[in-house]
């Protein structure tokens, strides 16, 4: 039978939880019938309804399960959580989830929650309502609470009963960083009591629930008893929790010690007031700024994947040559074969394929949840050559990451446009050279296509798809399909000198040089860019980036723009004096391991002679953030994320927290713009160009939209 949620005028019943009655006498509630099982209001109410019937007809037992192998839910609406802004709508619907899985917790027969694919947030704290979880070992399975990576707090009992079951120490560790496990990670913490087979999945929890068999009890060490169950314990994960938190958010994030405080209460008090706290912090986070940028930049991260939408089917099971085995096209190759695809690596050099081959060896051996024996059969996906492959006929995809140089990408890639099919997509990893001019020599220019990764790839989330003058449509699906599979996000850029991270980055690097110029210390300079919120300041990210790489596309950048872009030379000067930055063991910093510390012959390097300063913080921080916001603005209006609109500043914010690091809590950069107020902003710039010069000139976009009152949306 359905159980309907609420009628909505002519449009009908607007969730499909089911119930029905096994043979051995156990009651099954499946969560739907769609593909994504969202648990919005309508589905919650039928939920309640359905938990009602059972309750009345006294089953052996109850089995709760998704839609299909590849889902269970995903946990609330976040569409609902982005419209409230009264706290104590926020507060109102935990209690409403609340009571509901209290129900569940209470029935007097078993409970097994039968879990394949995602069950999240809402959906894991369901199934924590539940005696017994068994989780399937199906690819899509995973379970957690990633709550605070929306900014708010497990609110519908994940706080308290998380602990009770794994103990607080795991507990929080799930619950104060958001994470979201696979099915071998959640058996080893406890979330679960068994991992099996997807096909076995029903009739092992029809088992369970019927009470033929018992399930695998979840065990909590001695230690995790003590530092659970008694007061002294409690405090002192608490304390550790605490200080860990603040060292992993800055304390920008109010969410994790939110949810942290819930729990201890819940433990220290009992449950009905750990389940009162818990709902009122659920009301006081979803209405803080940093949950709105949070769901805001969930919701960009959605809109990215739609880029490639129309060619997933393109992608599955794909053949793809990466040419030039150094740091990125190993990278490439790496992460394309984790993800499925096969590879053709190709080099001049053996000693480059082998260290390659070592680069994805490493990689590999970070993804702890993969077996030794699903590490060998993804590495086997790669293949490398110095030569040609019998399989290149096959490949659809082909990208290049050799030297930067226009005329060697140029052969390259007309070598290989010769060997592959005709429609496949050649692609290039350029940092700096025009994606037209290299499409220029080929045949169907229209498939050559930009695909800058950053470095490092397999850790960096975002590829800017750059389109030629010639790239089709169709190229730029493939390739936002293919980005979007790799786990990475695409934004579509244009071909210009920079394209977009690199171009704002640029004069934001520069004013960072100036203030070092001016005598302020790059230790204070770096630290007034993080007390913003950014992961690591100016100097840093330069070392990390190598600052011989930094000095190339600091040419490049005046190259393409002009004086506007000259910076200080100091990247080039300390590359001089054989600095290059973290991989040469110092640059701007001194590296000891991968701790920095002050260099102290910095400013004789540099050639700095002016005195020492120290410029106010905000002052430093409203400079760097102006020259990014400056040029962000100008990219908009130049249609370098595509023609002016909303949906291309939505590109701009997500490429600069993806490529950069801007802070996911402010919401992406020209966002953080209009919550500060562009009349304000305008203001800062005019104060800025009196004081410093003409670089901080309000961009003309800036001044007409304050003056016709309009945003960048
Ligand atoms: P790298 O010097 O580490 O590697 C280049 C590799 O290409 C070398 O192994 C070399 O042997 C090989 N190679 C050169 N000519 C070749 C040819 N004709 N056929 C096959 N292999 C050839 O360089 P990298 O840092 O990996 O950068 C590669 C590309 O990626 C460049 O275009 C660069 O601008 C771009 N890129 C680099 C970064 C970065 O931070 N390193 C970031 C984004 C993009």
């Amino acid at each position: 039978m359905q159980v309907q949620g609420s009628e909505t005028g002519s449009k009908g019943p607007k969730s499909s939880v089911s119930l029905e009655y096994l043979p051995s006498g156990v009651a099954l509630i499946s969560l739907g019938s769609e593909p994504v099982v969202v648990l919005d209001f309508d589905r919650l109410s039928a939920f309640k309804d359905a938990i009602s019937q059972v309750k009345q007809k006294s089953p052996k037992g109850l089995v709760i399960t998704g839609s299909s192998t590849e889902m269970f839910t995903v946990g609330a609406d976040i569409h609902a959580i982005k419209n409230v802004t009264d706290p104590k709508v926020g507060e109102d619907l935990a209690k409403l989830g609340q009571a509901i899985f209290g129900e569940v917790e209470d029935l007097p027969f078993p409970t097994v929650a039968a879990i394949s694919g995602p069950c999240v947030g809402g959906g894991c704290e369901l199934a924590l309502a539940c005696n017994v979880r068994l989780i399937s070992s199906d690819d899509s399975s995973r379970i957690g609470l990633p709550e605070v990576k929306l900014g708010i707090v497990p609110g519908f009992g994940g706080t308290q009963r998380l602990p009770r079951l794994i103990g607080l120490p795991k507990a929080l560790d799930i619950i104060a960083a958001g994470k979201v496990l696979r099915p071998k990670q959640a058996i080893r913490r406890g979330l679960v009591n068994e991992v099996l087979p997807a096909e076995k999945l029903l009739a092992r929890a029809d088992e369970i629930a019927s009470g033929k068999s018992t399930a695998a009890p979840v065990k909590i060490g001695f230690f995790d008893k003590l530092l659970t169950n008694t007061s002294y314990g409690r405090s002192f994960v608490a304390k550790k929790a605490r200080a860990q938190i603040k060292k992993q958010t800055n304390g920008f994030y109010p969410a994790p010690p939110a949810a942290l405080e819930a729990a201890i209460l819940g433990l220290e008090k009992g449950l009905k007031i750990g389940l009162e706290r818990e709902a009122q912090e659920l009301g006081k986070m979803i209405v803080t700024p940093e949950s709105k940028s949070l769901v805001r930049m969930f919701f960009l991260t959605e809109s990215a994947k739609a880029i490639g939408k129309s060619a997933r089917s393109a992608v599955k099971d794909f053949h793809s040559v990466v040419i030039g085995a150094g740091t990125m096209g190993a990278g490439i190759a790496s992460v394309i074969a984790r993800y499925g695809g096969q590879v053709i690596l190709k080099d001049t050099k053996d000693t480059a394929l082998e260290r390659a081959k070592g680069q994805a060896t490493k990689y590999l051996e970070k993804l702890r949840f993969l077996s030794e024996s699903e590490r060998s059969f993804i590495l086997n996906r790669i293949e490398t050559t110095t030569g040609s492959s019998s399989n290149i006929g096959n490949t659809g995809f082909v990208i290049e990451a050799v030297f930067e140089d226009l005329e060697v990408k140029k052969k390259v890639l007309g070598e290989m446009a010769r060997m592959v099919q005709q429609d496949a997509i050649i692609a290039t990893n350029t940092s700096s050279l025009s994606v037209t001019k290299i499409a220029e020599s080929l045949d169907n220019p229209e498939r050559v296509v930009g695909m800058h990764f950053f470095n490092p790839v397999e850790k960096m989330p975002l590829v800017e798809i750059v389109r030629g003058e010639k790239t089709s449509d169709r190229t730029i699906a493939v390739v936002g399909a293919l980005t979007s599979m790799l786990g990475k996000y695409p934004i579509v850029v244009a071909d210009v000198p920079g394209f977009l991270v690199n171009r704002v980055l640029t004069p934001y690097l520069n004013e960072a040089g100036r203030l070092l110029a001016e005598g302020n210390s790059v230790e204070v300079i770096d630290a007034a860019a993080t007390s913003f919120g950014l992961p690591m300041g100016p100097f840093r990210v330069l070392d990390e980036v190598g600052l011989d790489v930094a000095t190339h596309v600091a040419q490049i950048m005046i190259d393409g723009y002009g004086d506007r872009m000259a910076s200080q030379g100091f990247t080039k000067k300390l590359v001089a004096a054989g600095r290059k930055g973290k991989k040469s063991g110092g640059g701007f910093y001194d590296f000891d391991g991968k701790e920095a510390k002050p260099f102290p012959e910095l400013r004789s390097t540099l050639g700095i002679v002016v005195p020492h300063m120290r410029a106010p913080k905000d002052e430093i921080i409203d400079r760097l953030i102006f020259a990014l916001l400056g040029e962000a603005i100008l990219c908009l209006d130049e249609g370098v994320a595509g023609a002016p609109s909303p949906e291309a500043a939505d590109q701009i914010d997500l490429g600069l927290v993806m490529g950069m690091g801007f802070p996911p809590f402010r919401g992406g950069l020209l966002h953080y713009a209009e919550q500060r107020g562009l009349k304000d902003v305008l203001e800062g710039f005019k104060v800025a160009a009196d004081k410093f010069g003409p670089r901080f000139n309000p961009p003309k976009g800036l001044e007409e939209r304050v003056r016709t009152g309009k945003g960048f949306r």
